[in-house]
C-alpha cells in the first residue's frame, strides 16, 4: 500500500470529500486515447473553431509582420486541404491531437525543406498554429474525470469547473489557485469542497485521496483509521449543515427583529432548480457570463433570453439581478478576450470588453430587453470604473429599447445599476448619482484596494475582506446610498462568510447577496447580531 501524505494548503470551500484522485494534466494525453471518431472529430472542429476565434481577435491589435503572420495562421485554418488529412486519420479512429500533430508536422517538414527562405521562415508559424489547437484540444480534461472524483491540477478555470461531473460529489485540489478566484466561489456555491496553494503534489500511484476543505487538507492515500477519522468529521459537518437548514424558511432578521434583504449569487439557470424561492428576497447577481463557454459558439440573443427569462420566472414578484458579461481576469473567452494580455485583472475586463465587442454586447441587452417583461429585472453592469461606461452602457441599452419597441417585439427598459468593485467608484459614488443601485463587489474591490491578484497563491494572505481599508470603504459607499436614496447591496463571497456579516451590517448594509448553499448559515448568523 502507498504511504500516506499529508499536505497542507488554503482553505477555498468547505466541506469533506473521500475518493479516486484524477490529475488533469495526464488527462490531456490519457483524452487522446479515447479514440471515438465522432467525439474526436467534434473536438477537432472545436479546437479549430476556438483558435480560428482567438486569433481573430488577435489580427484586430496587431500591426504589420505581426497581422500577417496571424492572418496566415486563419487562413491555413480556415483550408479544407490542410485539415482534410486529419479529418481522415481521425475516422480511421486516430485521436485528434495525434492526427492533427501527424498532418501539421508533415506541412512543416515541407515547409523546413524548402529552397525558398520565405517559405522556411513560415515553418515557425506553422508549429505556433499546431500548437494553439493542440492547447485548445487539452483544455477541458475536467469532463474525462469520472463523476466522483478529486481533480488536482496547478490551477484550473472556471470553464473547467464547470464541464465536469459534480452529480456524485467530489473535490478539487490545487498546487496553485486562490480562494478569492472565480473557480473557487463557483465550487463554494456547489458545494464542492476545495483547497488550494499547496505545492507540488506529484501522482506518485495514489489513486485515493482525502480532501477537507475547511482546514485546507489534502490527504493522498489515507490508511484504513484515517479514513475513519475522516468520515467522523464529515459527519460532524453535516450535522452543523442540518442544524442551519432550520433556518432557511425564517426571515433574514437581526436580534432586533430588523429585516436583512437577503438575495442569492447565481451562476447558472439550472441551479434554481433545486432551490425553493421563498427561502431568499430575489436574486441579487446573476453571473451572465458562465452561460459563455470558452471554446464554444457563443450564445446567441435567444438562447440568453431564455435562460434570464427562465430566473424571472423562478423569482415571480422578487427582484432579479442580471449582471452584463464579465469575462477577462480569470475568466477569459478565446475570440473574446485579448490573449497576451500582462496583467488581464487590469485589462480589457468587464464593462470594458463589452463596450469594446458593442455586436456581442447588444445582443446580450436585447435579451435582457425583452425578458424584463417577465418579471422584475434590474441590469447590473460589471467593473465600471468612470460614469462614461454607465452613460454609454444606458445609451446602448435605450436604442436597443427603441429597436425592439419597433420591430414590435415584446421589451422593457430595466433599471440600470453598478458594481462598486473599483476603489475609484467606491471612493468616488457620487459620480455615479444616475445608477438605480449600487452592490458592491468585495472580491474584486479586496484585490484592487489590497493589490493582491485574487488567482494568486503567494499573496492570498492579503486578501482580507475585512481591513480597515475595506469596511471604511464599503461604510463609504453605505452611507452615500443612503444619504441619496440609492439602494446598495453587497455581492461579493464576503456576505456568504458568518464570519464577516456582522462587519457588514456594522458598515449600515441592509441588503446582501449570498452563496445560495450558506442561506441558512447567513440567517444563522443575522439573528445574532
Ligand atoms: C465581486 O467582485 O465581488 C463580485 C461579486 O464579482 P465577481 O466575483 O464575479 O468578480
Ligand atoms: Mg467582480
Amino acid at each position: 500500500m502507498r504511504q500516506a501524505v499529508e499536505l497542507k494548503g488554503r482553505p477555498a470551500s468547505d466541506g469533506i470529500f473521500a475518493g479516486p484522485v484524477f490529475f488533469l494534466e495526464d488527462a490531456a494525453a490519457k483524452r487522446r486515447e479515447a479514440g471515438d471518431a465522432e467525439a474526436e472529430t467534434e473536438a477537432f472542429d472545436a479546437a479549430v473553431a476556438a483558435a480560428i476565434a482567438g486569433l481573430t481577435v488577435l489580427v484586430v491589435t496587431a500591426e504589420g509582420d505581426g497581422a500577417d503572420m496571424l492572418s496566415f495562421q486563419i487562413a491555413l485554418l480556415d483550408d479544407d486541404a490542410l485539415l482534410q488529412p486529419a479529418r481522415a486519420l481521425i475516422a480511421q479512429g486516430r485521436p485528434a491531437d495525434e492526427a492533427w500533430r501527424k498532418t501539421v508536422d508533415a506541412e512543416i517538414l515541407g515547409y523546413e525543406m524548402s529552397d525558398d527562405d520565405y517559405f522556411r521562415a513560415r515553418a515557425a508559424d506553422l508549429k505556433d498554429m499546431r500548437d494553439r489547437v493542440l492547447r485548445h484540444l487539452a483544455g477541458n480534461a475536467a469532463h474525462l474525470a469520472q463523476a466522483g472524483a478529486i481533480l488536482i491540477g496547478d490551477d484550473v478555470p472556471p470553464s473547467l469547473f464547470l464541464e465536469a461531473d459534480w452529480s456524485k460529489g467530489g473535490a478539487i485540489a490545487l498546487r496553485q489557485g486562490s480562494p478569492s478566484s472565480h473557480v473557487a466561489i463557483l465550487a463554494r456555491a456547489r458545494g464542492v469542497p476545495m483547497v488550494v496553494g499547496l505545492g507540488d503534489i506529484r501522482p506518485n500511484d495514489h489513486a485515493e485521496a482525502v480532501v477537507d476543505g475547511s482546514t485546507g487538507l489534502l490527504v493522498l492515500s489515507p490508511d484504513g483509521p484515517a479514513k475513519q477519522f475522516w468520515l467522523e468529521k464529515a459527519q460532524g459537518l453535516a450535522e452543523r449543515r442540518e442544524q442551519e437548514q432550520r433556518f432557511l424558511d425564517r426571515p433574514a432578521q437581526l436580534k432586533s427583529d430588523e429585516r436583512i434583504e437577503l438575495l442569492i449569487n447565481v451562476a447558472e439557470p439550472q441551479e434554481l432548480d433545486v432551490l425553493d424561492p421563498s427561502h431568499c428576497d430575489g436574486i441579487g447577481l446573476m453571473r451572465s457570463e458562465f452561460l459563455f463557454r470558452d471554446g464554444k459558439p457563443l450564445p446567441d440573443e435567444e438562447t440568453q433570453y431564455r435562460a434570464y427569462r427562465r430566473l424571472l420566472e423562478w423569482a415571480g414578484e422578487k427582484p432579479v439581478t442580471i449582471r452584463t458579461l464579465d469575462i477577462g481576469g480569470d475568466k477569459p473567452i478565446a475570440g473574446l478576450t485579448p490573449e497576451g494580455e500582462r496583467n488581464p485583472f487590469l485589462g480589457l475586463r468587464g464593462i470594458r470588453l463589452t463596450l469594446a465587442r458593442r455586436d456581442v454586447f447588444k445582443t446580450q441587452l436585447r435579451a435582457l430587453a425583452r425578458a424584463a417583461v417577465h418579471g422584475k429585472l434590474k441590469v447590473m453592469v460589471p467593473m465600471i470604473t468612470v460614469n462614461a461606461e454607465l452613460q454609454a452602457t444606458a445609451q446602448l441599452l435605450d436604442e436597443v429599447v427603441a429597436e425592439l419597441a419597433q420591430a414590435g417585439i415584446p421589451a422593457l427598459r430595466p433599471p440600470l445599476g453598478i458594481m462598486v468593485e473599483v476603489p475609484a467608484v467606491a471612493l468616488a459614488p457620487e459620480l455615479f448619482s444616475e445608477a438605480a443601485f449600487f452592490s458592491i463587489g468585495s472580491n474584486d474591490l479586496v484585490q484592487y484596494v489590497m493589490a493582491a491578484a485574487r488567482d494568486e497563491t503567494s499573496v492570498a494572505s492579503l486578501s482580507d475582506p475585512a481591513h480597515p481599508a475595506v469596511l471604511r470603504l464599503i461604510a463609504h459607499v453605505a452611507r452615500y446610498g443612503a444619504e441619496h436614496g440609492i439602494p446598495v447591496s453587497l455581492c461579493g463571497d464576503m456576505a456568504s462568510d458568518p464570519r464577516f456579516v456582522p462587519a457588514l451590517i456594522a458598515q449600515g448594509l441592509k441588503t446582501l447577496s449570498v452563496s445560495p448553499a450558506t442561506i441558512g448559515r447567513v440567517k444563522a448568523a443575522l439573528a445574532e447580531i
